[in-house]
């Protein structure tokens, strides 16, 4: 747990958890969305219309595209209607690996997916793919001679330019076969204020993973290379914000908190 492991720092899955009303978080982890909250009242909006990103995402690939092994990089807590839960129901034979740093979400993870079978957690920084794609639990749930779902969301604002996102999303790009899709969304800058965005990343530093926000133009290149899915029913292919993607209603669904963050699903061309 976190208030074991560090009880006077936030953890980015705490907050997010406490952010989509769950019960997986520290003191800590409350009193930082509380103060976020003062100046980004946006932000809960944000955090759900982020997880229905992925879960629209999940269910096209499970659903639509057969897909039924996935990869959930910064997976944060399987809980709140989580990636094998919407496999699940459309696929009953779908495996998913869940990718983290965080103990807290690994230990908690484990516990609640003890008897989910075709589902397995790992402890790792995706920063290293090489590692991420050669552990035994991926190995052992994942054919990497068949198509994968890549579930980026919300993770590559954790990996720094320095880091060099764009080839990270790359590497594992590369690791899986044609037909397979990427899943990814991170927050942007663009629609909001220098005071809203210092404020957002101001609280997820004081976390042990800082995070940066990227522009269309930044985003846009995680998905070079790749075939672009239109987001919504007559859209042209192109990045969206989180709430558009699958939504029934894009105008509607596009609220503050969407316009925090881009968002695509991708496939990897024959
Ligand atoms: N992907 C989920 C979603 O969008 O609903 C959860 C996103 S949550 C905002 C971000 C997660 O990324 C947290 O659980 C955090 O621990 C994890 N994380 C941050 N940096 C990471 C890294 N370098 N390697 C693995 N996980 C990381």
């Amino acid at each position: 747990m976190n208030e074991a492991t560090a009880p006077d720092r936030p953890f980015a899955a705490g907050m997010y958890d406490y952010l989509l009303g769950g019960t997986a978080n520290t003191a800590v982890d409350r009193a930082t969305v509380e103060q976020m909250l003062t100046v980004l009242p946006e932000m809960r909006q944000g955090a759900w219309a982020n997880r229905g990103f992925l879960q629209r995402a999940v269910a096209r690939m499970a659903g639509e595209w057969n897909i039924n092994q996935f990869i959930d990089l910064g997976a944060g807590l399987p809980t709140q209607r989580h990636t094998h839960e919407v496999v699940r129901e459309l696929r009953p034979d779908g495996r998913v690996v869940y990718v983290d740093i965080d103990p807290m979400v690994i230990e908690r993870g484990r516990t609640l997916l003890a008897d989910e079978a075709g589902t397995d957690v790992l402890e790792a920084d995706v920063r290293d793919a090489e590692r991420v794609l050669t552990a035994p639990e991926t190995r052992a749930l994942i054919d990497f001679d068949q198509p994968v779902g890549l579930l980026m969301v919300a993770i590559t604002h954790f990996v720094l330019d320095k880091d060099d996102p764009w080839g990270l999303v790359r590497r594992y790009v590369d690791a899986v076969p044609p037909g397979s899709y990427l899943a990814i969304s991170a927050p942007t800058a663009d629609k909001q204020s220098a005071r809203i965005r210092d404020a957002m990343l101001a609280g997820l530093a004081k976390t042990p993973t800082p995070a940066v926000e990227r522009s269309l133009e930044e985003f846009s290149r995680f998905l070079d290379g790749l075939e672009i899915v239109p987001p919504y029913p007559g859209a042209e292919p192109a990045v969206a914000h989180i709430g558009q993607w699958g939504a029934e209603d894009p105008v509607a669904a596009d609220d503050d908190g969407s316009r925090w963050w881009y968002a695509a699903v991708a496939r990897k061309p024959s």
